[in-house]
């Protein structure tokens, strides 16, 4: 039997001191929560879930039944459009797909020409043209040179590393291996990991094509068979108002992963083994040579433009030196349509992902907009798409925001209702240890009850793989609260529940609506994130991100220098170096967060 939770809730927010706020925001905060139901929560995911939105794709009719839903809901409440003038952001995308069958990638070793299988030796990352028009069309791109492997491919100044040092890369299609060195703090390794990041630093040096191999121990945590179907779906950009895919780089023509079968292949013809280079690459030391081989990769994909759309309510502040800097919520609605039959069903339902985060934000909003005074600066409630296809609608809205990125002063984003699975005792604050939103966590956290837990899991890095790296990106600090994994039930084993989660239901239609979900607690770990955003909006001084931190110092600059996303997307090439993230296997690495965070829990259970 659970300990009814609603009574928790009201027993813990009268008896705190809520966020050292004054009595009647505290009472007004208090009261505003009441609006927050978990009958709400439950109705909106069942549905958001059902089999008639088939997935919530982006660019099909169940993503923009979702989409009307979620504006329908946020009229009833009173609050106001914010995308220009409507509901709707139109986000233009591009999806291209690899025709296998009519690619192709062929070495040249010791002189000799050796076709590689595809799908067993190799795959390709599709090749975006700038589309014409709308509708279907073809890309091809083909490209022959001379091979030089650059170890990670990195370049990292702050770390005195750089794989290129040694070899000149000029009109070379460059080898190199996925990730960066462990030696790095783990927030750089993350950020130099970075699929854009490495392209853009290999075009930087001349390259003009990529072929990436993987460490043994990474293809541990994503094996092949895995991970080939979903780099094989395609991928997706998004447009820019000159229709160009946005962090593509038609300089690298083609863009190959090899197996391990692959990279034997390949390194047969190489100056030093394959045991050599992952043992350089382990130890952190920066190695490149000159392969004596050449590489020819033909792509020919299938191209389409298609439309989706974030949608954007707007609660005006009260304070009128206050109301025109903003507090940002996201949650992603889209999900992943039509997935490999379970059990009879092919809809990926993505009850847990994302429509409890969606679910949640509503409620969230209703809360805000049944404060009998709105906070002192405004709220901007951002409900995402393309978060699966890499983070895509919240990095358009950030390059493109309904208001000044200037004005936007934090982000709290929710990917997973948190408290979905089970009551916690904790929550894990993504983010929050850079900048001062992590004491807003605290407050809010100790209001609620929740213990504060560091990420069980940093080597996965977390906080870049949601819609909240979008906004830290442009330098607003951001936080994502997720489930701790303890229960204050003594009978549930919070770790066990989500690793089986993990392997069970992540992406598959089984994360639908007749799984465990606990609505109450769902209900609570709303309640926080409406506290932590409330809090930043009533308080006198703004989130500033922590001195000396990495992406303070990488990103923040941007946030007080650009305006506009327009003004963003012209900024040069050199500068956004530092300033972009991956869409380049981003995905692949996204998806395979649930194998990667098995092997971290796994890791937890075992200390
Ligand atoms: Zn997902």
């Amino acid at each position: 039997m659970r300990f009814p939770l609603r009574m928790l809730l009201c027993v813990v927010l009268l008896s705190c001191n809520l966020l050292g706020q004054n009595a009647p925001d505290r009472a007004a905060a208090d009261a505003a929560t009441k609006a927050i139901r978990p009958d709400e929560i439950r109705a909106h995911m069942r549905f958001l879930a059902d089999s008639l939105l088939q997935g919530r794709a982006p660019g099909t009719p169940g993503y923009d039944i979702a989409a009307r839903y979620v504006a329908t809901e946020l009229e009833g409440m009173g609050l106001h459009p914010a995308a220009s003038g409507g509901w709707f952001q139109s986000v233009p995308l591009e999806k291209a797909v690899t025709d296998a069958a009519a690619s192709s990638l062929t070495l040249t070793l010791n002189g000799k020409e050796q076709k590689l299988a595809d799908a067993k030796d190799y795959v390709l990352s599709t090749w975006f043209a700038t589309p014409l028009a709308k509708g279907e069309a073809r890309a091809e791109s083909d490209v022959t040179a001379p091979l030089v492997f650059v170890g990670f491919g990195v370049t990292a100044p702050d770390q005195k590393y750089d794989d290129y040092a040694s070899v000149d890369a000029h009109g070379k299609i460059v080898g190199e291996i996925y990730g960066a060195p462990s030696t790095f703090p783990s927030t750089e390794r993350a950020y130099y990991s970075d699929g854009i990041v490495k392209a853009k630093n290999a075009v930087a040096h001349g390259a003009i094509g990529v072929i990436s191999l993987m460490l043994p121990e990474d293809w541990k945590r994503y094996p092949w068979e895995w991970l080939l179907p979903q780099i094989q779906v395609g991928e997706m950009h998004w447009l820019n108002k000159a229709g160009v895919p946005h962090d593509f780089f038609p300089e690298l023509r083609g863009n190959a992963l090899l197996s391990q079968r692959g990279a034997q292949i390949l390194f047969s013809a190489a100056p030093k083994t394959l045991e050599q280079v992952f043992a350089t690459a382990k130890a952190g030391k920066p190695q490149a040579f000159t392969v004596p081989a050449s590489a020819h990769i033909h792509t020919v994909a299938a191209q389409s433009v298609i439309q989706s759309s974030n949608i954007v309510a707007e609660l005006k502040g009260s304070d009128l030196a206050l109301r025109d800097q903003y507090v940002v919520y996201t949650a992603h609605v889209d999900h992943l349509g039509i997935c490999p039959a379970v059990e009879g069903d092919n809809v990926c339902h993505g009850a847990l992902d994302n429509a409890s985060g969606t679910s949640a934000l509503l409620e969230i909003a209703r809360a805000y907009s049944s404060l009998p005074k709105p906070p002192r600066r405004s709220i901007l409630f951002a409900f995402v798409t393309g978060e699966e296809m890499g983070l895509l609608g919240s990095d358009y809205f950030a390059h493109f925001p309904a208001v000044p990125l200037k004005s936007i002063v934090a982000n709290v984003n929710i990917d997973g209702a948190p408290g979905i699975y089970y009551s916690m005792k904790d929550v894990v604050a993504l983010g929050a240890e850079h900048s001062t939103l992590g004491e807003v966590v605290d407050s809010a956290a100790k209001s609620m009850g929740y213990q504060v837990s560091p990420d069980p899991m940093p080597e996965e890095v977390s906080f870049i793989r949601s819609d909240q790296y979008s906004f830290v990106l442009q330098g607003v600090p951001a936080v994502d609260i997720t489930d701790g994994v303890n229960s204050t039930d003594p009978k549930i084993n919070g770790l066990e529940v989500i690793k089986k989660w993990l392997v069970t239901r992540y992406h598959t239609p089984l994360d639908n609506m007749d799984q465990p979900i606990d609505f109450d607690s769902a209900a609570k770990g709303a309640v926080m994130d409406f506290l932590i955003g409330y809090q930043v909006a009533q308080q006198d001084e703004i989130p500033a991100w922590n001195k000396g931190d990495f992406f303070g110092t990488t990103f923040g600059p941007r946030h007080n220098a650009i305006n506009t996303g327009e003004q963003a997307d012209r900024s040069p090439v050199s500068v956004r170096v530092l300033c972009d993230r991956t869409i380049v296997r981003f995905r692949t690495l996204q998806l395979a967060a649930g194998h990667a965070s098995l092997d971290a829990l796994f890791q937890v259970q075992q200390k």
